[in-house]
């Protein structure tokens, strides 16, 4: 009986395709474990959960494409080889999509405990947000030595200081390195950078909000807090700051 449905569901699905979808599930299985096991750098788990993600799909990518397939007569039907040729580009735009949803979101929710009270530096933020218009912004503190700072925006924005750089950096460098986030949220806001984005729509363009590459957009986003502060004493002090902890990492 049991061995029937078995094969039942083997003849249904096809062997091939029901092999996949089953190492495509282990590997998502096995990268949710790694993500919840080893202590990652903020790289490697975006990258595992994007994988995690294109794994999770993948066979609901190829079952689906091979009803459709089915259902418009065409040739790709039980073809696993021309399956795969269609399922793999779905599968990736479906992981990146997912992506911007769910990796902002898993840092959200890890951060929650650790959203900044400081009255202060909260006032800061929110009035110079309210200018530049963005919204439903939170601050989070995360847990790391290394003076770090980083924001995105999907549906909401948040901008992430970790501890050591509230520990290293006085008030108007902090000051300096939040304003530099401010300016990358604005900018990727813009109707412009939103169909940029779109056009790179791309894990690398994800991992690229955590970098920070001395390109155009740091140049504008830089000269934005030397205009607020009017004076670029800080902004270099908190920069010297962050270099200055760079290889110890
Ligand atoms: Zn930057």
């Amino acid at each position: 009986m049991l061995v029937g449905c078995i094969t039942n569901i083997v003849d249904l699905i096809g062997g091939e395709r029901l092999a996949l979808s089953i190492l495509s599930l282990a590997f998502a299985v096995l990268t949710l474990y790694a993500l919840k096991k080893y202590e990652l750098s903020t790289k490697l788990k975006i990258g595992i959960i994007y994988s995690h993600l294109f794994f999770l799909s993948f066979p609901a990518v190829l079952f689906t494409t091979n009803l459709a397939c089915g259902s418009m007569c065409m040739p790709c039907q039980d073809n696993t080889y021309a399956l795969i040729g269609y399922a793999l580009p779905s599968t990736l735009a479906l992981a990146t999509i997912a992506g911007f949803v769910v990796i902002p979101s898993f840092y959200i929710v890890s951060h929650k405990r650790m959203e900044i009270s400081d009255k202060e530096l909260l006032r800061f933020v929110h009035r110079h947000a309210r200018r530049m218009k963005i919204k439903k912004l939170k601050l989070y503190a995360i847990d790391r030595a290394k003076p770090l700072a980083f924001s995105f925006r999907s549906f909401r924005s948040a901008i992430f200081l970790s501890v050591g750089l509230l520990d290293v950096m006085n008030r108007k460098e902090i000051e300096a390195v939040l304003l530099h986030e401010l300016a990358h949220l604005q900018r990727r806001s813009s109707a412009l950078k939103l169909s940029h984005a779109l056009l790179r729509l791309s894990p690398l363009s994800l991992l690229a909000r955590f970098h920070h590459d001395a390109g155009e957009e740091e140049r504008r986003t830089d000269a934005f807090v030397v205009r607020q502060q009017k004076t670029e004493r800080y902004l270099l002090s908190a920069k010297r700051k962050m270099d200055a902890f760079c290889c110890h990492y």
